[in-house]
């Protein structure tokens, strides 16, 4: 395993920035995997269910430690206590009723996450995301009667060939609300998504391998 850890390390070096944290996206790979990077020190990382990450990392989310959890994909509200109790940021907020639901369990359970909004920048019907003319007022919605810590914005762009577009997009949207923090970037395009100051870049496959 000691492949992912170099591949880690490359990626890494490249970047060469102290203010850009690599979340390394484990979905579908066992502990197995993830064990060399913890050992090498390496503590922010992502998964996309709720349920899988609770299987993988319940047990060590339970110890004291400094890993970080970042839950990447969609949430639905039902699933909210759950999430609050495993992960320390969600990077799909993306609804009224998700972040009711949030404040709900952020005060049950006395604990305080950290957040991104989704936004669905290329208004693609398979993709979640608010639309990009609702930025502001959920902002609003989440921050002034909901309390919640919102560091950013989040997007996952369309495979249009444009992503330097939204990406900038992105980055002025998060700029205008005096936002520094920017969820973008993925194996693909994470080199594109720095140049538009992306802060929080989700690696998968770059790092793990391919997903079958
Ligand atoms: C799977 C996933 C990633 C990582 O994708 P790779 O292409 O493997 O880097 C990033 N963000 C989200 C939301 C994902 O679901």
């Amino acid at each position: 395993m000691s492949i992912i850890v170099d591949r880690f390390n490359k990626i890494k070096s490249y970047i060469n920035n102290e203010d850009i944290t690599i979340i390394a996206v484990s979905k579908t790979f066992s502990f197995d995997y993830i064990a060399p990077l913890i050992e090498a020190g390496h503590l922010h990382f992502g998964e996309n269910k709720v349920q899988e990450a609770e299987t993988k990392w319940k047990k060590l989310k339970s110890e004291p430690n400094k890993i970080k959890l970042h839950l990447i994909g969609k949430l639905q509200s039902n699933k909210s206590k759950k999430a609050v109790e495993l992960f320390d940021y969600i990077h799909s907020l993306d609804s009224q009723k998700l972040a009711d639901s949030l404040e709900k369990y952020e005060k049950s359970l006395n604990k305080k996450l950290k957040y991104f909004i989704q936004v669905n920048v290329g208004m693609e019907n398979q993709k979640s995301g608010i639309p990009p003319n609702e930025i502001d007022s959920f902002y609003n919605y989440c921050t002034k009667e909901k309390n919640l810590e919102i560091l950013g914005l989040m997007a996952i762009p369309p495979n249009d060939g444009n992503e330097d577009k939204h990406f900038k997009f992105l980055y002025e949207a998060s700029a205008s609300l005096g936002l520094k923090d920017l969820s973008m970037g993925m194996s693909a395009d994470y080199k594109t998504a720095i140049k538009y100051k992306a802060t929080h870049l989700r690696l998968g496959s770059i790092i793990f391998g391919d997903r079958s």
